[in-house]
């Protein structure tokens, strides 16, 4: 998807905006030719959390498309000001009620044309209860032989899942 097809306006001054190659290798920008902003479309971070109860790792089911009904870690986009851990640690608790501390790097995943860029840590759990939020189907702890190879969302998810099994 080209995703600049989304934005017409200068978010400054409101004039429609212009496509410019600015740069000869870079891609077109987003240029006003009123006041000069430029809008440069920056990767979105996603921060993301592998932590296991005493039954298991616990994954959310995705209620949404794409790949609605599907597994992933629970995690979600990094705000602002905030840190990784910080992102890490609130969008597990908003998604799962659980309250973790952040052990160490499990990886980072970037793809060629892809907006997100994501970062996997590697948590324990500190407290909290157990309980879906409103944006997945389910939220499920599988034990490291049940983990749903077959119905997991993204690469992202098989990926730092398999580098967890590994490692830990
Ligand atoms: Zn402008």
């Amino acid at each position: 998807m080209n995703r600049s097809a989304e934005y017409k306006f200068c978010p400054v001054c409101g004039t429609p905006f212009i496509k410019r190659r600015l740069i000869s290798h870079e891609p077109e920008r987003l240029v006003c030719p009123s006041c000069d902003f430029i809008l440069y479309l920056d990767p979105k971070l996603v921060a993301c959390t592998i932590a296991r109860t005493k039954n298991g790792i616990v994954l959310q089911q995705r209620n949404k498309s794409p790949k609605r009904g599907y597994w992933v870690l629970p995690g979600g986009f990094v705000d602002r000001g905030e840190t990784l851990e910080q992102a890490a640690i609130r969008e597990f608790y908003e998604e799962t009620g659980l309250h973790t501390r952040i052990d160490s790097l499990i990886g980072t995943y970037s793809y060629p044309g892809q907006a997100n860029i994501i970062i996997v840590f590697n948590s324990r759990i500190t407290g909290g209860i157990l309980r879906p939020c409103h944006e997945s189907m389910s939220v499920a702890e599988f034990a490291v032989n049940r983990i749903p190879w077959d119905d997991l969302a993204f690469d992202t998810t098989k990926n730092a899942l398999q580098t967890y099994v590994k490692k830990f």
